[in-house]
């Protein structure tokens, strides 16, 4: 298992003091990584610069040949790669191979995606060309939930727009991403795309630097606030992927089996620690009773405890901090009248585990309702008519994604156009597209990830005025 630093495409141990990767399936210790000194980060800076000289002149088919033999190597190595995020994650071994999968698909799909130069015949007769031109370095910094997806939606459009990368994963979950960086560093060359490792510091470090001319972060809102305060002083372009309390709202005509299963699927995602997974509720009341019992049920049939165990459908939580903070979250919930609907289940002694849980006969002004929970719990809530579930649900300070369940296709569309969200989904939740834009309004984010929208954040517009 490999824990160090890859700097110039060469694998090197940090100088900084060590710190424990924990598995959350036991809380045993899994690697001991030691992390990056300043002087390191400020290295793989450097590397990355310079590499970038030579890296913008690649051409976009070599590029595009590139990424396709690193999805073939990522393929290849799926069996490790998943081990090792399981291990780190907690995730079940098939969730992982999922990350893994959809991760080369990814890559392969931004190989179709072609960077535009839009050609304008001005009226005074000049021909201005528009280009859209490589930053220089982007600083990559990913979260401990879905870690080697992340990377590769930080890492692969900066790539393919020419651009040279320092990534810095999430000190709960380094190895998968560790692994992919040094898959890349098979086929591309010295400096394109660097990793540092650390905790506390090294984040910081990195994105305020001047010589970072973009930084992509996925994580906390506040994390994603520092870092765009400090972006201010070298005016550096910064995507944020940030928090979300996705609503979902149920209607009276909604296919009450299939939403149950897609709802459970979507909530429950990654133990309900995914951005858009959805995160309160709203069903109509004439059927609140019956597809809460059901989604209740589907709660109680899962199978909790260490995702390498083949009988298992549930995972822990990925790390103490937020174990904690959900199962708060669930006590205050019952403290103040909200009704637990899952039964209590005998869970592992050690690790980080909270089985599924529904509450009912909860409102708004309960911090399960109004906070982000990031965890196995799922608050639903009762609605009368379609105006008071908008006024409710929109009523937050995120607008990651959220949802419309009908069989009426057509008022489900318009109800999505009046959510405040950057995603609605009609009849499903949290099913992500390489090719359609993604991002948060609100406090959910800055910027967009995915499609060619996603894809030209990573440049920047060059317009040549051509006068014969
Ligand atoms: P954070 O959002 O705080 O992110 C931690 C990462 O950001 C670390 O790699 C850290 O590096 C880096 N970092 C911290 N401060 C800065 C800074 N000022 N500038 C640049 N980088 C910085 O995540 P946590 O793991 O602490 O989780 C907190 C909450 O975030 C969770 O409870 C959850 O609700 C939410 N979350 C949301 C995710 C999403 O997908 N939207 C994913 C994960 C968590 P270093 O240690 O070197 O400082």
């Amino acid at each position: 298992m490999n824990t160090d630093l890859i700097i110039h495409g060469q694998a090197i141990q940090g100088e900084a003091p060590v710190f424990s990767v924990i598995n959350p399936a036991n809380e045993a210790v899994l690697a001991k990584v030691a992390g990056a000194s300043m002087a390191q980060v400020n290295q793989a800076i450097d590397s990355a610069a310079e590499a970038f000289k030579l890296w913008k002149n690649t051409t976009d088919d070599s590029v595009n040949e590139l990424f396709l033999k690193i999805a073939a190597d990522i393929r290849a190595a799926k069996d490790e790669i998943a081990k090792l995020i399981t291990l780190e994650q907690g995730k079940t071994l098939p969730m992982a191979q999922f990350e893994v999968e959809a991760g080369a698909g990814w890559i392969e799909y931004l190989t179709s995606l072609e960077i535009p130069v839009e050609t304008i015949a001005d009226p005074s007769g000049k021909t201005i060309k528009v280009y859209n031109r490589p930053l220089g370095v982007v600083a990559s910094v990913t979260p401990w939930n879905w870690p080697f997806m992340i990377a590769v939606w930080h890492i692969f459009p900066a790539l393919k727009t020419k651009n040279c990368v320092v990534n810095k994963p999430s000190e709960y979950t380094p190895l998968s991403t560790i692994k992919l960086v040094e898959i890349i560093n098979r086929h591309v060359p010295q400096g394109v795309c660097n990793i540092v490792l650390g905790k506390g510091n090294i984040g910081q470090a990195l994105t305020e630097h001047p010589a970072v001319n973009k930084v992509a972060f996925t994580g906390s809102t506040r994390t994603g606030q520092s870092i765009l305060s400090h972006s201010v002083t070298s005016l550096k372009s910064v995507v944020l992927e940030l928090g979300g309390n996705d609503a979902g709202i149920v209607l009276e005509d909604a296919d009450i089996d299939a939403a149950a299963e897609k709802i459970f699927g979507s909530a429950f995602l990654n133990a309900g620690q995914t951005c858009a997974a959805l995160k309160r509720l709203y069903v109509h009341e004439s059927i609140y009773d019956v597809l809460t019992a059901k989604l209740a049920a589907i709660a109680d049939a899962q199978v909790v405890g260490d995702g390498m165990d083949a009988q298992v459908s549930f995972g822990p939580v990925q790390n103490k901090m937020q174990y904690e903070k959900v199962k708060a979250l669930i006590a205050d919930a019952a403290a103040q009248g909200g009704q637990i609907m899952t039964a209590s289940k005998r869970l592992p002694e050690s690790g980080y585990y909270i089985a599924p849980t529904i509450i009912a006969n909860v409102q708004e002004g309960i911090a399960v309702v109004d906070e982000e929970q990031f965890g196995p719990v799922l608050p639903v809530l009762k609605f009368s008519t379609v105006d008071e579930v908008l006024q409710r649900s929109n009523a937050t300070e995120f607008g990651l994604g959220g949802s419309v369940w009908s069989k009426n296709l057509e008022r489900a569309e318009q109800i999505a156009g009046r959510m405040e969200t950057g995603t609605v989904w009609i009849n499903s939740h949290s099913d992500l597209s390489p090719a359609a834009a993604f991002g948060g309004w609100k406090m959910s984010g800055l910027g967009y990830s995915f499609g060619l929208d996603g894809l030209l954040l990573f440049t920047h517009k060059q317009a040549v005025h051509i006068t014969p």
